[in-house]
């Protein structure tokens, strides 16, 4: 029996997750939930999966819930999703939550050995090397969510990594595929939150749509699969039938395929190492008239260039990416920046950052803060 506590599990991957474990009780139980925002959902999920404890935003809520949940333990803030990360009581940690407040949840798993699956990029895009150096010293697991890295691993499974020529990331293109600059000047929120394949949270939506989140991916492949930028490639693909690919030296490729469903890499993650049945509808070939590929455009989603940017400059530069990226999405979804701006003041902030390589905890929170008021400044 796995017992999983569950950060983020009012979102969307936190959500598909439970429905995974919904139909799988005597696999997996739900050791702890945590909500932010949505306590009408959070409060169903308690009702429904009886965790041992739940993360609330505040004292008060907390309070709230204890009168009407007495068995529950309730943890609280940022405090809480630590504790949560390391609850006793639980031998699998998802990290379900959306940007950084994720890092030092997975940072507490990973010093104490716990195994974690991952949904949260943003916890290795900033604080990779801190993180990947303190699993392997403590000897958990980090077994990737993100779709794309989910298949990587389902395709390097048993190779060794020398015999690797390169990962290749597949990307949808986003709601904005073939656009040009000037095609971009005018989106709107709405627009942008339409992705045509996947359906997924607020952030990662509008990251799709800048082709942020595939850089934000190209990145977290180099941590997990210990590869340089030069062998780490993007290809839109956009039936998102083929989830990645890896080319070995002998140049034969292995892909994997399935339907644009995150509980086929939820379920995965969970059963791991080894297969497990699930209910999820399967491919359908005579029904797949075409598989189209082509190159991203990096001169109109700059964004992508700069992820590589910044994984080449290496140290500070990628948590100034990640906290200035974080910052413009949610003034673009308040409605107080152009679409654009994103990538313009991304590059902003990057050109004046003094670069500093030794990263701590400490380091990596105040780099990122500073960055965040950079960006405020800038914007008002
Ligand atoms: P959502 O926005 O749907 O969910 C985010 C979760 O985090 C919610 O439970 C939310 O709570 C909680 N949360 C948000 N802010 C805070 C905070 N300050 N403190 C505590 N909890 C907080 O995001 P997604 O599920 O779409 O994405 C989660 C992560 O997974 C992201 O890193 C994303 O890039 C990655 N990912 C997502 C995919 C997808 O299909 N959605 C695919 C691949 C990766 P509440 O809702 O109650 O406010
Ligand atoms: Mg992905």
């Amino acid at each position: 029996m796995k017992k999983i506590a569950i950060l983020g599990s009012t979102g969307s991957i936190g959500t598909q997750a439970l429905d995974i474990i919904a139909h799988n009780p005597q696999e997996y139980q739900v050791a702890v939930v945590s909500g932010f925002s949505n306590m009408t959902l959070l409060s169903k999920q308690i009702n429904q999966f009886n965790p041992e404890a739940a993360v609330v935003s505040d004292e008060a809520t907390a309070l709230r819930f204890k009168k009407e949940y007495p068995k529950t333990e309730f943890l609280i803030g940022s405090l809480g999703l630590v504790q949560a990360a390391t609850y006793a009581d639980c031998n699998l940690v998802l990290n379900a939550l959306v940007g950084m407040i994720g890092l030092e949840p997975t940072y507490a798993a990973a010093k104490i050995g716990k195994d974690i699956a991952l949904a949260n990029k943003e916890t290795l895009v900033s604080g990779g090397s801190l993180i990947m150096k303190t699993i392997s010293e403590n000897g958990g697991k980090l077994i990737p969510v993100d779709s794309e890295h989910s298949a990587i691993s389902q395709c390097l499974a048993g190779n060794d990594n020398k015999a690797i020529k390169r990962l290749i990331l597949t990307a949808s293109g986003g709601p904005f595929r073939g656009k040009k600059i000037e095609g971009l000047k005018n989106v709107s929120v709405d627009q942008a939150l339409k992705h045509p394949k996947w359906k997924m949270g607020k952030k990662i939506s509008i990251d799709s749509a800048t082709l942020m989140n595939k850089g934000l991916e190209v990145i977290e492949a180099h941590w997990l699969f210990d590869m340089p930028p030069e062998q780490i490639e993007v290809l839109v693909h956009p039936e998102s039938i083929i989830h990645s690919m890896v080319e070995f030296i002998d140049h034969s490729i292995l892909a994997q395929l399935g339907a644009a469903d995150m509980r086929g890499p939820i379920n995965y993650a969970f059963s791991h190492p080894i297969r497990r049945e699930n209910d999820l509808v399967g491919l359908d070939f005579t029904k797949i008239s075409a598989l189209n590929f082509e190159k991203p455009d990096l001169e109109t989603f700059r964004c992508l260039q700069y992820a590589y940017d910044t994984l080449k400059l290496g140290g500070s530069y990628m948590i100034v990416l990640n906290a200035a990226n974080e910052e413009l999405v949610g003034f673009f979804l308040n409605n107080k920046i152009p679409f654009l701006d994103i990538q313009q003041k991304i590059q902003i902030i990057l050109e004046t950052h003094n670069p500093v390589y030794e990263l701590t905890m400490e380091t990596i929170l105040s780099i990122d803060q500073e960055t965040r008021e950079k960006v405020r400044q800038l914007c008002y």
